[in-house]
């Protein structure tokens, strides 16, 4: 079911337990092991992690020649060859490694394809892993040449779909093995080629195959693509078998509806730990102002969507308790447009992990988030604005300015949805727009 990037990784994982290769230091109690390696490249970089026993002192540090780094891990042995693994990679085109400093030093030099950066960090144990050293080789961003504004495209209602965890995190697993990042996927994909079928609908797949995209960059993407509704998809797993039935999540913005929902929550909330945050990128790039009527309004549209959603699950199979749960997960936190979250099941309940396997379930949970999406697109379409010819954005000061006049109920949202344009053109065309809108008051669309 994955696609092509899972068939180019390699995963090398070792026993901890294999003996050391090459030549053992004296105090060997205090080596840093490397045990484990995998790769998982992504559409716009690839993540090496190593897998340690112990911490690391290491340095990444540039070598002369264009491309290559040099990744110096002091009093290091690593019990598997990192030579072998890096073949087909899309950012890297080599790897060797040697050691120093008498042999208690382990070197690995990457040689990048043309336009790639690395960056790299330590990870802390957690639940599933023990001590990590990531690397991450990002494609070096090109500047966007922004098209001109005044230049529309017909609008099309788009639809974020975010299959949940991936790359380092398997999410939860199954009794029989099945892991939650693949069966997301799938059932994401099958929800894509639904929504692709609609001609005034657009689907945006937050992650595409199996790499790990923090919770942060998530809410990014679906904010780049100008999203009108997220749903985040999950098969979550529960210390007790016997838990089953399917649920659906909103955001709260106070106190979870239940034990249950907290406990979801906290369990989705910790996927950064476990597939890796470059804490310097997220922290400069992942910010936005909280905008509370904003905020409610697309809350309250998302409680409605989710109640659909609801219930149409309860037409396929079980429902863990009747209700919307709500509880605070991060990924439902932009204030810009409706989300919710769908667990699809309990994965660690032998049943319902057999059901989730199957494509005729699948299918059918894609079908059930899809009449949501129909009713979305019914309640608040998106009105088709006629577009501008290139020659009058040229010339902007003889383009007709379009104003809309606000009415009762309106959100900067709604506006947005009603008339075709982003929620960011909007505020870009309307500069000093405050969060309180009054009713009459005109904003400019165009
Ligand atoms: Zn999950």
């Amino acid at each position: 079911m994955d696609s092509t990037p899972l068939d180019r990784r390699r995963f090398l994982q070792l026993a901890g337990s294999l003996p050391l290769l090459g030549t053992i230091p004296a105090a060997a109690d205090e080596v840093t092991s490397i045990y484990g390696i995998r790769l998982w490249p992504a559409p716009d970089h690839t993540r090496v992690v190593l897998d340690l026993d112990r911490g690391v002192d290491y340095k990444l540090t540039k070598s002369g020649s264009p491309g290559k780094i040099i990744l110096k891990m002091s009093q290091t042995q690593p019990i598997l060859s990192l030579d072998a693994m890096v073949k087909d990679d899309p950012r890297l085109k080599s790897v060797k490694t040697w050691f120093a400093n008498g042999g208690a030093d382990f070197v690995v030099e990457f040689v990048l394809l043309k336009g790639v950066e690395a960056r790299s960090f330590l990870l802390p144990p957690n639940e599933n892993y023990g001590h990590r050293l990531v690397l991450d080789l990002h494609n070096i961003e090109q500047k966007r040449t922004q098209p001109p504004s005044a230049v529309r495209q017909q609008r099309k209602l788009t639809i974020a779909i975010d299959a949940g965890h991936g790359g380092e995190d398997p999410g939860a697993v199954g009794y029989k093995g099945a892991k939650e990042k693949r069966i997301v996927l799938s059932v994401a994909r099958r929800l894509e080629k639904l929504i692709k079928r609609e001609p005034r609908m657009r689907a945006v797949m937050v992650r595409k195959g199996d790499y790990y995209v923090s919770l942060g960059g998530r809410v990014r993407k679906a904010r780049r693509s100008h999203a009108d509704l997220l749903i985040s998809i999950h098969a979550d797993g529960f210390k007790k078998r016997s838990a089953h039935g399917a649920s659906v999540f909103v955001l709260s913005n106070k106190r979870a509806s239940s034990e249950m929902a907290r406990w979801m929550a906290r369990r989705e909330n910790r996927a950064d730990r476990i597939g890796g945050v470059d804490k310097v990128r997220e922290s400069s790039s992942f910010a936005y102002a909280l905008r509370d009527m904003e905020r409610s309004a697309n809350q309250k549209v998302g409680l409605e969507l989710a109640e659909i959603v609801l219930g149409e699950l309860k037409k396929i199979g079980d429902l863990h308790g009747n209700r919307v749960h709500k509880a605070s997960f991060a990924i439902l936190k932009a204030p810009d447009f409706p989300s919710m979250l769908v667990e699809t099941g309990f994965i660690t309940n032998p049943r319902e992990e057999k059901k989730l396997r199957t494509a005729a379930y699948q299918q059918k949970l894609a079908g059930a988030m899809m009449k949501a999406v129909r009713q979305f697109a019914q309640r608040y379409p998106v009105v088709e604005s006629a577009p501008l010819s290139s020659r009058a954005a040229s010339r902007p000061s003889t383009a007709k300015v379009n104003v809309y006049r606000v009415r009762k109920g309106d959100t900067l949202s709604s506006i947005a949805r009603k008339s075709g344009v982003s929620l960011s053109s909007l505020r870009r065309l309307n500069p000093g727009l405050g969060d309180m809108l009054s009713i009459g008051q005109k904003l400019r669309i165009n």
